[in-house]
């Protein structure tokens, strides 16, 4: 692909381009047909790709304009449809969407419709309308947020429901999104706790990194670990957005013991999340067995799993992996040394205490 001409298409918006290649915004994250309405990029910001796959493998996901992603029909009534579902697929919950509404919206009476659109795509309404859920389901996921809010973001009804699904069609590594943090820009904050030294990191998304140690360097060395591929900036807690979570966050580590409610930006498998949302359900002064927690997901077999998504957690004291124990009272791991585990739930269960007395 020659890049000079490429970006000549994609400036005069030319639709001749279309389906010759595909070009991603470092920016913003979205990959766009050269003929997409939207907003010229600068040309620094651009990286070309031959096919969807090949840009969404690079972590870009699909414009919600030009849908590069999708073939283009030649058939009108089944791409009303298909606009139709795609449009309200946030709105309703899975049901909601019927034959009977998609035939008004597309001209053809219901049994023709299904035909047709089986014809043009391949897929029947119903197989379209889960397939685009599992894709947005996957697309949230990427922009990284947590599992409930990507769950209600891509239009289904209960969290359960959507766990059933994405067990078996999201068991993809975090890598698969997004290697080692490329093009992510992290700011970070260091600060000091009763607990030793914190360093928070987030992107424009949200948290990506809460961890507690004995000093910065060895905290901004593991931090470069994480995420070897982005870019990294220490910055000031009153210089940044960043601010106000430092400030949630030390207070929780100091025993604070109000809920934090603060956005992720961190990649991990469904499972993971799952366990990580079952955390955060414990309540302060509390603990679960890993075995209690594996029980509470519906999975009492994976111990093991939940132990090591525990082990594996990401976000120190926002996700409370320190309330998570052996069944026998032994503490178990804690990630960021056993010392602060203990001393984090000796707070928690004195300060829980004098609240009910
Ligand atoms: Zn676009």
């Amino acid at each position: 692909m020659n890049e000079a001409i490429a970006w000549q298409s994609v400036l005069g918006r030319d639709p001749a381009a279309d389906g010759r290649f595909l070009y991603g915004v470092t920016t913003t994250g979205i990959y766009c047909r050269p003929s997409c309405p939207s907003r010229r990029p600068k040309r620094d910001n651009v990286a070309f790709f031959s096919s969807a796959e090949a840009a969404e493998r690079a972590g870009f996901r699909a414009c919600q304009r030009c849908r590069p992603n999708h073939a283009r029909t030649a058939n009108r009534a089944v791409e009303r449809a298909r606009d139709y579902i795609d449009s309200h697929l946030a709105e309703f919950g899975e049901e909601r969407i019927t034959l009977e509404v998609l035939g008004e919206e597309s001209g053809l009476s219901p049994y023709h419709l299904q035909r047709k659109f089986k014809d043009v795509l391949g897929l029947t309404p119903a197989q379209y309308i889960r397939a685009r859920k599992s894709e947005r389901l996957k697309g949230e996921l990427k922009r990284g947020e947590t599992v409930s809010r990507a769950t209600f973001g891509a239009g289904y009804g209960s969290s359960s429901r959507v766990y059933g699904d994405a067990d078996a069609r999201l068991g993809m590594t975090p890598a698969t999104y997004r290697r080692g943090g490329a093009g992510m820009h992290i700011d970070y904050v260091i600060a000091n706790t009763l607990l030793g030294t914190l360093l928070v990191a987030a992107t424009e998304r949200g948290i990506c990194a809460v961890t507690l140690g004995d000093d910065a360097t060895n905290l901004e060395a593991g931090l470069a670990r994480e995420y070897p591929a982005a870019t990294r900036a220490r910055v000031a807690p009153q210089s940044s957005s960043l601010g106000s979570w430092v400030t949630e966050i030390v207070e929780a580590v100091d025993g604070d013991r109000k809920r934090l409610d603060i956005p992720f930006d961190i990649q991990a498998s469904a499972f993971r999340w799952k366990v990580w949302r079952e955390l955060q359900k414990i309540p302060f002064g509390e603990t679960r067995s890993y075995g209690e927690i594996a029980s509470a997901i519906g999975s009492p077999k994976a111990v093991r799993a939940v132990a090591s998504a525990c082990a594996n957690n990401q976000a120190a004291v926002v996700i409370p992996c320190h309330r998570v124990i052996r069944q026998s009272g032994d503490l178990g791991g804690y990630r960021w040394g056993l010392e602060r585990k203990r001393r984090l739930l000796e707070k928690e269960r004195a300060i829980s205490e004098e609240g009910t007395s």
